[in-house]
């Protein structure tokens, strides 16, 4: 293909109508017929990414191979298309407004009066035109965070505008996801919501060229015409998303629905490449009916908002479907557990993950669960901070150093078994400054690890400013708690283990992030088998 194509997804009508599972349904099936695709997210908040908001206000932070700290939709992009996504793959206002400011204060403006148009659309433009500018991709689909009619989102919708125009029709498209209420009382779907909205895209020079609707109930070929008409649209670009019980199904309702043979004929591509979709509908009929069900315990302190821990409920889906079963997780708040409590409160549990997670808050529940899995030889999968209480719990229960904490949690531990990194010590900054992004690991032969990788160098994702302290290597080795994954740099220790336990594992890294369908990651496939494992 000649140039690349850019796609836009606007929203309408409510949030989270699931924009980012749209365009990384249509993502995959553009990549299934063999173009090369990618996604970005424009967010129109302020800060100048998700790094610093609390998971209760936008869900996980997903972190990228070069550290980026992004939305929780660059997720699904990674773990539809399998492809990494980078920095430049998720831009907020925030980072929009720092580098026209920072121009600015350079003088590169020359003197003029800096606005919104052009200086700050020029800047949205560029932001995603440079995406398309690596030539490595055919396609580009930005989605805009927010809903039309949010004044957050309008530079975002006057750049489409200007994009539209600069790019011409053979070379991009706008797509604009709405949502269909349905009235129980009266038995009847309302696309007036939808029409409004399309209006509002309209006042701001927008003519969407196809609409999704999200609608619980199916659409009658009436209903679609009525949408076609009022909102200017072709019938055979008014596109049903109807509900369904699991998100990777949706690329194929979405193929099923035709949205990217549409997409094509619109920007005049042929479409008779044929579509490659087998390994994606195995997986699909695996998730749907699984053979065997484990119960899975999730320790955190976020569990009111399952979307805190996004990546690692899909990672256990992904792992679950290669071992044919449905992980049933049940979260468990880490704050209500304590040592009088916890025997019942995870009694029958297959699995324990302890979450990541920052600050003192729910710590000594984390720790209590730890002990009990531990104790109990329960399947262990300690995540970042979930490492770091393993080690606090081995270091206070096992080797009797009763104060042990992390330097986090208590400057004056006496056994700061967890401590701040070398580097960290003179941060103040909060945003960006944590130790991100992938990283190499050496993987000890004789360890689970090594036989869920089966290799000794792997690559994991890194969000974190503490560390294991080597000061007391020796110690936890000989007491039985085992550095198993090493970075042969810095001489962090990145993973531990237990051998004598059936299967304990504490890693400082994020394997959730790299988990895709296609590519379910070794760790989760591993930790499920375990618990399948348990009598
Ligand atoms: N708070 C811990 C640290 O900064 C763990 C971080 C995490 O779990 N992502 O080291």
């Amino acid at each position: 293909m000649s140039a690349t194509k850019y796609i836009f997804v606007t929203g309408g009508v409510a949030s989270s109508l699931g924009k980012g599972i749209i365009s990384s349904s249509l993502a995959k099936l553009l990549q299934a017929r063999g173009y090369n695709v990618t996604i970005q997210k424009l967010d129109p908040y302020l800060n100048v990414d998700p790094g610093t908001l609390n998971p209760y206000e936008h869900g996980e932070c997903y972190v990228t191979d070069d550290g980026a700290e992004t939305d929780l939709d660059l997720g699904h992009y990674e773990r539809f298309l399998g492809v990494p996504t980078s920095q430049s793959n998720n831009v907020t206002t925030g980072r929009i407004y720092q580098s026209v400011i920072d121009k600015e204060r350079r003088g590169d403006f020359l003197g003029k009066t800096v606005q919104i148009i052009p200086h700050i659309t020029d800047e949205i433009k560029r932001r995603i035109k440079l995406l398309g500018k690596q030539g490595q991709f055919d396609f580009v689909i930005t989605e805009i965070g927010g809903t039309v009619g949010d004044i957050e989102s309008l530079p975002y919708i006057e750049s489409v505008r200007q994009l539209r125009y600069e790019l011409g029709t053979a070379n991009s498209l706008i797509i604009h996801l709405t949502l269909v209420p349905y009235l129980k009382a009266s038995g009847e779907l309302k696309t007036k919501p939808t029409q409004h909205s399309v209006k509002m895209l309209l006042e701001n020079g927008v003519q969407p060229d196809v609409l999704v609707l999200r609608t619980e109930h199916e659409l009658s070929e009436d209903i679609r015409r009525k949408v076609a008409l009022f909102c200017n649209v072709a019938n055979d670009s008014v596109i049903q998303s109807i509900d369904v019980s699991t998100i990777y199904e949706v690329p194929l309702l979405m193929q099923k629905e035709g949205l990217d043979q549409v997409v094509l004929n619109k920007l005049n591509i042929p479409t008779n490449k044929k579509v490659e979709l087998k390994p994606w509908k195995e997986f699909v009929e695996k998730v749907k009916k699984p053979e065997h069900t484990v119960t899975i315990g999730l320790v955190g302190k976020y569990v009111e908002l399952p979307d805190a821990y996004k990546s690692i409920v899909e990672g256990f889906i992904h792992g679950g479907a290669v071992n044919n079963t449905k992980v049933n997780l049940k979260y468990i708040h880490s704050e209500n557990l304590t040592e009088a409590n916890v025997s019942q409160e995870l009694a029958g549990l297959k699995g324990i993950l302890v979450a990541p997670g920052f600050g003192s808050r729910g710590i000594s529940g984390k720790v209590e669960a730890v002990r009990f899995a531990r104790e109990n030889n329960v399947p262990f999968l300690g995540i970042c901070l979930g490492m770091q209480c393993a080690v606090i719990e081995y270091a206070r229960n096992v080797l009797g150093y009763k104060d042990a904490n992390s330097v986090e949690m208590s400057r004056t531990t006496a056994y700061p078994v967890i401590d701040l990194m070398e580097e960290q010590k003179g941060v103040t900054d909060k945003g960006g400054t944590m130790r991100l992004g992938s990283y190499p690991c050496t993987v000890k032969k004789e360890s689970n690890a090594y036989r869920a990788y089966k290799t000794t160098e792997i690559n994991e994702r890194h969000r974190h400013r503490y560390e294991f302290n080597n000061k007391y290597f020796s110690d936890f080795e000989n007491a039985g708690m085992i550095p198993t994954g090493i970075n042969a740099d810095t001489n962090l220790v990145e993973i531990v283990e237990i051998p004598t336990h059936r299967w304990f594992v504490g890693v400082q890294f994020h394997p959730e992030y790299k988990s895709t369908v296609l590519n379910p990651h070794p760790l989760f496939v591993s930790f499920v088998k375990a618990a399948m494992e348990v009598e």
